[in-house]
């Protein structure tokens, strides 16, 4: 290696969830370490995913909250609501969060580099015109929204575009049927935006169980967004007043001032240089690994939404750490993910968490005849008392003859933080009767899951 090279035992590429995790874990295990980010350090997740989407949806949650107050004997006069100023403490919070990485880097002993890296061979990127070379290399350089090819599609915004709005749109048209699209749409409307959600099936999070998504419906049809199913957009026009009219299968959508694209995201591979590396991604750009993170190029690994797995902070975070201790500790050279099993929550209103099997899925593994569904439908007693009796839905889906717990899943308040110890139950193998087993706590919507017949 030539001296004039700086290198380094492990490289990230990409400071996200998955870079940062990497790094500092390969550093605290001894490894001389850097990572190289092209934009804002914390990645998605931090600067436009999680954190200003979980801001916002708390936003949304107070203003929930001001309009059942009356039912709790509250008289509250809502003079206004300055989107600017919950813009400004969001970004205030973000920017915190990025000290805390330089100080974790620095403490850590972890190199930040700031700039775009290319590969220039297998251990080699080059940085600002500098190279720098490593024996492992991780990618981490996550993904972006996808644009449809319509024509006047550039008048529209993606997410990273709608945490950089600074006042609240009049009329905002979501287009899309995932985590992104239901979540934008729902804090939109909440926070007063007249707010249309558009799928081109029949409902959002077609992928999630059918009863949850029945009960979603029911919820939009309340209180939500308005939903246009079957509806796909064929044209965009701005006219002069700069507003935008969305042109449909359905008929014309006028007077739009806000259009976001929210219809999955692709990989940021495109201008990385992997063919200079000889490392191997699928058509769409997604990194083949094997269950150790490696790619078809020793030394050079890739972690998080760029391996196309479960696209969330927490399995980009494990999976890193994973990676940087099967490399560095010598106590856990087999150490790999396990990508079974992930709990996950979209942050609609109220939220779903889901965690396993759908009900459907279960049917399709094991047959009808194994399969045992335990639902329940209730008023949360947090509406029970304002004129809004919205239902949650909770289920469990259990299989064999003992009832291993292969399926959780619910909608309804609190769901967000419910579902992570009864994750913890699922993955040591949790039958119904550990479930029955277990006491439960009142008054909660969490005991509707030990109280399942
Ligand atoms: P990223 O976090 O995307 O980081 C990749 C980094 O690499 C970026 O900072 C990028 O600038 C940098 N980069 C790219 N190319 C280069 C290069 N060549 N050189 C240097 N740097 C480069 N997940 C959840 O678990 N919970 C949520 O609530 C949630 N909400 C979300 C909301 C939105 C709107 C979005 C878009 C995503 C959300 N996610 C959520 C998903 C989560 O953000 C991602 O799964 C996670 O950020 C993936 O981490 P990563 O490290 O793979 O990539
Ligand atoms: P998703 O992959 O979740 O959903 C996109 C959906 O949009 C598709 O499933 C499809 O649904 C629909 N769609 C696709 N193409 C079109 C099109 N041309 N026109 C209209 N609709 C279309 O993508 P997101 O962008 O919402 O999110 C990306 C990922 O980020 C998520 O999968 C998740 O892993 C992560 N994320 C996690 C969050 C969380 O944990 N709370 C929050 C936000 C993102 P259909 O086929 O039904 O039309």
């Amino acid at each position: 290696m030539s001296n004039n090279i700086k290198h380094y035992d492990f490289l990230a590429i990409g400071a996200g969830s998955g870079g940062i995790a990497s790094a500092n874990r390969a550093a605290i295990r001894g490894a001389k370490a850097a990572v190289i980010e092209a934009k804002s350090v914390g990645g998605t997740c931090v600067n436009v995913g999680c954190v200003p989407k979980k801001v916002m949806w708390y936003g949304a949650h107070i203003a929930e909250a001001i309009k059942y107050s009356e039912a709790y004997g509250f008289n509250l006069e809502q003079t206004g609501f300055e989107w600017s100023r919950l813009v400004k403490n969001r970004e205030a919070y973000i920017e915190r969060i990025h000290g805390a990485y330089h100080r974790g880097f620095e403490s850590n002993g972890v190199d930040f580099i700031e700039g775009y890296a290319r590969f220039v061979d297998d251990h080699t990127v080059e940085v600002n015109g500098e190279k720098i070379s490593a024996d492992h290399i991780v990618i981490a350089v996550g993904g972006r929204s996808i644009i449809p090819d319509v024509p006047g599609a550039e008048h529209g915004i993606d997410s990273d575009g709608f945490f950089a709005l600074n006042e609240r749109p009049k009329k905002a048209l979501v287009v899309g049927a995932g985590y992104i699209a239901v979540e934008i749409a729902g804090v939109l409307h909440a926070l007063g935006a007249n707010a249309h959600l558009l799928v081109r099936k029949d409902r959002p999070l077609r992928y999630f169980d059918r009863d949850i998504t029945d009960a979603l419906l029911d919820r939009l049809k309340q209180d939500g967004p308005v939903l246009h199913t079957h509806t796909e957009v064929s044209k965009i026009e701005k006219d002069d007043k700069g507003l935008l009219q969305v042109h449909t299968n359905k008929g014309c959508i006028e007077n739009v001032d806000c259009l976001i694209w929210a219809i999955g995201r692709e990989p940021a591979t495109d201008d990385l240089g992997l063919e200079a590396a000889g490392v191997k991604a699928d058509e769409e750009g997604f990194i083949f690994t094997d269950k150790y993170q490696q790619t078809n190029v020793e030394g050079i690994y890739a972690v998080g939404d760029i391996t196309g797995e479960a696209q969330l902070t927490p399995v980009a975070i494990k999976a890193a750490r994973l990676l940087a201790e099967r490399l560095f500790n010598p106590a856990m050279s087999n150490a790999h993910m396990d990508y079974s099993q992930i709990p996950t929550i979209v942050f609609s209103h109220p939220p779903i968490g889901s965690l396993g099997l759908t009900e459907d899925e279960a049917i399709e593994r094991f047959g009808a005849d194994d399969i045992k569904v335990y639902k329940s439908q209730f008023a949360a007693m947090y509406n029970a008392v304002t004129p809004h009796r919205a239902i949650s839905t909770f289920k469990l889906v259990c299989q064999g003859k003992n009832e291993m717990v292969v399926g959780i899943h619910g909608i309804g308040e609190g769901m967000d933080e419910i579902l992570q110890g009864f994750a913890v139950a699922m993955k040591m193998g949790a039958t119904k009767a550990d479930f029955d087993a277990t006491v439960a706590i009142h008054p909660t919507s969490a005991e509707e899951f030990v109280t399942l017949r």
